[in-house]
């Protein structure tokens, strides 16, 4: 703890879902913390309890643009993107950008300052995988100029950058895969799945079903993806680790279920299945297991109560 204390992490989309909440962990291990973000999905509210904390430091800025850092930095935490499939699909380029070149300048800090990288990989490396479940060695099956690719291959880049780094310059680098996460601060309009489906139960709107719903994910809670993240930062792991639930199950059991615990008679409608959409998807996590000695705890229905209340909260004001 008498180290940590002292650390100076920065994190770079840490308005984000995701990295706020890894702004909050550090913050509370009493690390100090610099959250560089464009506000474009991230936003303001997520950092609304800590923003004014003496540790905290928030930066407007595009990591896409290279900017010095001022200060020692002892870890930068990759987290700036665009993770939503409607997000990625409106703004290609940017994805495309901030994977590959915003990659680069957040590489580029880290050597600068001499601290260690952690890239925000994806499960989206593996595809509409052929293997399942998707184990770390599993090379994935993506269609590299369908719409969905300018997500999954500059996240791709981005480790054949961050592998580079780690093997020319030596960088202490980690690659963390992320499998479906949610919680807390997802947005409502933010269009994946389980923010759409509680937001149209919470409204008693129709839930939207893609294709036939047979499609399968797997449904990790924020709180359970933070302490992996935290554990692979720390470990001695420099290739990629999935961080995930192996929970899994349908798109359409995930409708009813949402249903249930919110109490809403919402009616199921069908709408076209988004091209390239995986067919299924479940982490094989025996790799985290071993090396980082992490595993999910959180039931989906606890962390869908969580979830829900939010969701209440926020669109009951
Ligand atoms: N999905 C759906 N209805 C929605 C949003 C998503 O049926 O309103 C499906 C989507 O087609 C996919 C799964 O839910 O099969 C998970 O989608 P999400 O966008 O959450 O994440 P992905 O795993 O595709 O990145």
């Amino acid at each position: 703890m008498g180290k940590k204390i002292k650390q100076r992490i920065l994190i770079t989309g840490g308005a984000g879902f995701i990295g706020s909440h890894l702004c909050e962990a550090f913050l509370a291990q009493g690390a100090s913390v610099v959250c560089v973000d464009n506000l474009i999905t991230g936003a303001r509210t997520n950092i609304g309890s800590f923003l004014k904390e003496k540790k905290f430091v928030f930066l407007k800025q595009d990591i896409c643009v290279p900017k010095k850092i001022a200060g020692p930095v002892d870890a930068v935490l990759h987290f700036a993107s665009l993770a939503s499939p409607p997000d990625y699909l409106k703004h290609s380029l940017r994805t495309l950008r901030v994977g590959s070149t915003g990659t680069e300048n957040a590489l580029e800090v880290a050597r600068e300052k001499k601290a260690r990288f952690l890239l925000a990989s994806t499960s989206e490396v593996y595809g509409d995988p052929l293997v399942h479940p998707q184990k770390e060695s599993y090379f994935g099956h993506v269609n590299p100029i369908g719409p969905r690719s300018v997500y999954d291959e500059s996240k791709r880049y981005a480790e054949a950058l961050t592998m580079a780094y780690h093997r020319f310059y030596g960088l202490n680098t980690k690659i963390i895969r992320i499998f479906n996460t949610y919680g807390e601060r997802m947005r409502p309009e933010d269009g994946r799945v389980i923010p759409n489906f509680i937001s149209q139960s919470l409204r008693q709107k129709p839930l939207t079903v893609y294709g036939d719903g047979s499609q399968t994910r797997s449904y990790c809670y924020i709180d359970d993806l933070i302490a992996g993240i935290l554990r692979a930062l720390d470990s001695d792991l420099h290739t990629p680790v999935n961080l995930g639930n192996p929970n899994e199950m349908s798109v359409l059991n995930l409708a009813k279920v949402i249903l249930k615990a919110t109490g809403s008679k919402s009616p199921l409608i069908y709408k076209p299945l988004p091209v390239d959409d995986p067919k299924q998807r479940k982490p094989d996590i025996s790799l985290a297991r071993e090396a980082l000695g992490w595993q999910p705890n959180i039931p989906l229905e606890q962390g869908l109560e969580k979830t829900i209340a939010y969701f209440r909260t926020l669109l009951c004001r």
